[in-house]
């Protein structure tokens, strides 16, 4: 594997040898947005949507966009072929740039653009066979949580609490209803019904939420957007996870309870086999 190599405001450089400045708004307050791409022999995947949720990221936040959307699309391209392997992740970072401190917004700053590769971090095949475990805590972040801000505190504090235990998520409930986990979106399947929390300011909306519409028609699994209690979660036929690196997952154990009947189900494994399917490009008839 050839050594990483990223793109920092302008330049292509090796990953080790990128540096921004101490006084980087990102570093400071935390002020920026982020994307996260997956790709597949070296195409992205969504990318459409993804530039687009960055695009609306940067609205929210009042940054104006660095890039167009060829630019963005020639970027991860170059990334995409600079490095290795053929199955990738684009992670974009954009923050406010370098400026004295203050918490309300400088003027005239050139904004910190970030953009490296990392290998795609397949779930191990043990997972994909006997499913995740998750636990749940209360959702201590901001209520902003639909704007992808590197801002990731109350995330971070989330997601080490179930690592501690050797857990794969953390799922969130703002009381007593389920909002998302600490990096993914929860599904859970009631009655054969897939169900959804709706989006809104309290959930990011991943670029797999409008996915699963597609995938759920294709294999013929009833999908109804409404706000899901937390006893319904407790008690749920199943439960899976969307994020660009998980892709769809089965969560099997939640607060070290099984859920349903303690193995990845019927409804995940038509997902997931859909998932496949739509990440597959077909191939293109020879003439
Ligand atoms: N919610 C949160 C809080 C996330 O961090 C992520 C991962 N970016 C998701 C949901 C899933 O989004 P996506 O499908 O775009 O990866």
């Amino acid at each position: 594997m050839r050594p990483s190599r990223c793109y920092l405001s302008g330049a292509f450089v090796p990953l080790d040898e990128a540096r921004v400045s101490v006084l980087d708004r990102g570093f400071i307050f935390g002020d920026g947005v982020y994307e996260v791409i997956p790709a597949y022999a070296r195409r992205p995947f969504c990318l459409d949507e993804h530039l687009a949720r960055l695009g609306r990221s940067l609205r929210a936040v009042g940054m104006g966009d660095p890039m167009d959307r060829s630019q963005w699309s020639a970027l991860v391209g170059r990334l995409l072929a600079d490095n290795d392997p053929n199955d990738q992740c684009i992670y974009i970072q954009v923050t406010r740039g370098v400026a004295k401190r203050d918490h309300a917004f400088p003027e005239n700053t050139m904004p910190t653009v970030f953009a490296y590769s990392f290998p795609f971090p397949h779930a191990p095949l043990r997972l994909r066979q006997s499913g995740a475990s998750a636990v749940t805590l209360p959702d201590m972040r901001w209520l902003s949580a639909h704007v992808k801000s590197i801002s990731l505190l109350g995330s971070v504090l989330a997601r080490q609490a179930s690592a501690e235990v050797g857990a794969q998520e953390t799922i969130l409930i703002r009381d007593g209803w389920l909002t998302e986990a600490s990096s993914s979106n929860v599904w859970i399947v009631r009655h054969g019904q897939l169900l959804s929390p709706p989006m809104d300011n309290l959930k990011l909306e991943g670029i797999r939420v409008a996915l699963m519409d597609e995938l759920a028609a294709a294999v013929g699994v009833a999908l109804r957007r409404r706000p899901v209690a937390e006893w319904e979660l407790r008690c749920a036929d199943e439960i899976l996870l969307t994020s660009a690196t998980k892709e769809v997952l089965a969560v099997t154990l939640l607060d070290d309870r099984p859920v349903g009947a303690g193995s990845p189900g019927p409804v995940y494994a038509a997902l997931y086999a859909a998932y496949q399917l739509a990440k597959t490009p077909a191939e293109q008839p020879s003439s």
